[in-house]
This record gives C-alpha cells, sequence and structure tokens, in this order.
C-alpha cells in the first residue's frame, strides 16, 4: 500500500501508527491531528524508532484535513475517548460532529480510499460515516471485535494457563457493553472451551470482556486503552494489505444480513485487498438471536437519536 493516513493522533493513534510502521504495511504512513505540533512530534518520534525496529515506512504528520490527499486506507481515530463512568453512547454527539468533518475530507481529498473506523460509538458511527460518504459498503468498516477477541481470548488464556496461539475466540454484535459472545465457535485448538472450563468460569470470562474496557479505564483512571485497539487495528490492516482473506468480526454495514438493514454491526467477514468482500452469515441458536436483537436495538436507538 502507498499510503495509510491515520486521523487522530491521540493515544489509540499513535499506538496504531507504531505496529503499522513496525510491520512495514505501507511506504507512507500519515498521522492527522487537529493540535498543531502534535501529529508532526508523534510522527519523528515513532521515525525514530525505524533503525531499532527495521522499517522503511516513512512517517510524517499533518494538522490539516488535506493531510489525508490520496490515501490508499483512512484510519479514523479522532474523538473524545469516553471517561469513566460513562457508556460509549455518551460521547456520541460531540464525536458525530468530528465524523462529519474527517469524512468530508476524505470525501474530498481521498476519494478511493478504504475507511476503517475506531471512535466511538463504533457501531453508530460507522454507519453514519457509510452514509455521509455514499461509499460502497464494502470500503467503509470498523474495529471493535477483533479487539473485543482478543481480550477474551487473553481472559482464557489466564485461565487455562494455555498458549494464546492456539485460542481462538469469536465475539459479534455491538461493541463492548452489547457484543454477543460466541462460545460455540470459541476453541482451544479446534477444541470447545467447555472442555476446559466450567460453566460459571466461561460465564465469568464473557462478562470480563464485556466490560474489557471499562476495566482499564477504571485502572488508569485517566486513559482509556490504546495498545490492544492499535494491534487489532494492525491486524485488519494488515489482512487488507496482503490481502490474506482472513475472517475476522468486523464492524460492516448490514444489507439483509442478519435479518437487518441500514446499520453497522460487528459480523463475521472476510477482510482482503477491497476491504470486506463478504460478510458471513452464520445461523445463531435462540440465546444468541436474542442478544445479536439486544445490541441492534442498542445501536438502533443511537442511530435514532441523530435523527431527532
Ligand atoms: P485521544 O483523546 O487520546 O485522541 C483523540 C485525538 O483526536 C486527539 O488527539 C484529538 O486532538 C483528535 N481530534 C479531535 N478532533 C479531530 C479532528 N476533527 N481531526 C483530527 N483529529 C481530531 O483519544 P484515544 O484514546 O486515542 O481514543 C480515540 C477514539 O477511539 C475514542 O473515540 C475512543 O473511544 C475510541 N476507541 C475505540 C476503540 C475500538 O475498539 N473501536 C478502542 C479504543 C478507543
Amino acid at each position: 500500500m502507498k499510503k495509510i493516513s491515520i486521523v487522530g493522533a491521540g493515544r489509540v493513534g499513535e499506538a496504531t501508527a507504531q505496529f503499522i510502521a513496525k510491520e512495514d504495511l505501507c511506504k507512507n504512513l500519515m498521522l492527522i491531528d487537529i493540535r498543531e505540533g502534535i501529529p508532526q512530534g508523534v510522527a519523528l518520534d515513532i521515525q525514530e524508532t525505524a533503525p531499532l525496529l527495521g522499517f522503511d515506512t516513512k512517517v510524517t504528520g499533518h494538522h490539516q484535513a488535506q493531510g489525508v490527499e490520496n490515501s490508499d486506507l483512512v484510519i479514523i481515530t479522532a474523538g473524545l475517548p469516553r471517561k469513566e463512568g460513562m457508556s460509549r453512547s455518551d460521547v456520541l454527539q460531540t464525536n458525530i460532529k468530528i465524523i462529519d468533518e474527517v469524512v468530508d475530507s476524505i470525501v474530498k481529498y481521498a476519494p478511493n480510499a478504504m475507511v476503517l473506523l475506531v471512535s466511538n460509538p463504533i457501531d453508530t458511527l460507522t454507519y453514519e460515516a457509510f452514509v455521509l460518504s455514499g461509499f460502497d459498503r464494502n470500503r467503509i468498516f470498523g474495529q471493535a471485535g477483533v479487539l473485543d477477541s482478543a481480550r477474551m481470548a487473553s481472559f482464557i488464556a489466564m485461565e487455562t494457563g494455555l498458549s494464546v496461539k492456539d485460542i481462538h475466540a469469536m465475539v459479534l454484535g455491538g461493541h463492548g457493553d452489547s457484543m454477543v459472545p460466541m462460545t460455540r465457535y470459541t476453541t482451544i485448538s479446534g477444541i470447545s472451551i467447555d472442555n476446559f472450563m466450567d460453566p460459571k468460569t466461561v460465564s465469568d470470562i464473557i462478562e470480563r470482556t464485556r466490560n474489557g474496557g471499562a476495566e482499564i479505564l477504571s485502572l488508569r483512571k485517566n486513559s482509556s486503552a490504546y495498545d490492544a485497539p492499535g494491534a487489532a487495528i494492525t491486524e485488519m490492516v494488515e489482512a487488507i494489505v496482503h490481502d490474506r482473506k482472513r475472517v475476522m468480526p468486523t464492524v460492516a454495514i448490514l444489507d439483509g444480513e442478519y435479518g437487518h438493514s441500514q446499520m453497522a454491526m460487528g459480523v463475521p467477514c472476510v477482510l482482503g485487498s477491497k476491504g470486506v468482500e463478504r460478510i458471513i452469515e452464520l445461523s445463531l441458536n435462540d440465546l444468541e438471536q436474542q442478544m445479536f436483537d439486544e445490541s441492534v436495538i442498542a445501536i438502533r436507538r443511537d442511530i435514532d437519536s441523530l435523527r431527532d
């Protein structure tokens, strides 16, 4: 990929830039932020790790929207993170204005780019960005489930003492509070997790995953998570850059899939050079369907609140 831009050089933007540069996933990596000096400083700091980490990516910063010009992929990490005690929806009214501005600049300066959203509330903002941009749905999508699944896999590894390399967790639905854990598809080397943990332990892990972001926030006090989010975003970018056709939980625009339309939601997708190349429809059991529908209601409420 020639150029990847990250709009929002805050904590998540910076961590993501470092991971992407280290993996040498593009020739030019641009960091953009409205705070003058910050994106340039962050970019220079990361650029100076190149001789140590051995990457050739050129990292630069810009404090104006046209920094996204001619990007192949734009990652949006601009926006207010929630504070302790707040839900992701509490930052919606502020973040929608930021997303409006950023999407406008992408349409103007990088009309052929793919767009990967990260800012919260991710499901609602991804749908709004899709509507505002008029882009095809394969090239506008969001990150949530890769992080939630990684959190769940980490907790399973901590509980069982087994290698994370063999643990595959699958989380669908809305991000965090309204996620839908797919324990049927969560395995250790293909073996169902029920063979390793009793139902109470599994349900505790699900609850901890649901509150994964809040747990970090309550420990760090003045910062939400950024390392694991940065790694999750990079995993998706890697799949796209190398056209891997990986199956990853992705916030995708639904058009009838899972019985829903005109919204974005975490569902398993094939990620490759065209972005979301396919949405995989799983048949849900009664409990999963109930959680999925609850997740839809929560996201729909946020989307509708923007139309009030
Ligand atoms: P942060 O405050 O550290 O950084 C946000 C940055 O956005 C700031 O530097 C700010 O100046 C910049 N910004 C604001 N308006 C802008 C604009 N119009 N153009 C360019 N830059 C602009 O916050 P953070 O911790 O990096 O979190 C960023 C967002 O990512 C939050 O909304 C947070 O909730 C979200 N997040 C999502 C996930 C996920 O899994 N989807 C995980 C972690 C954080």
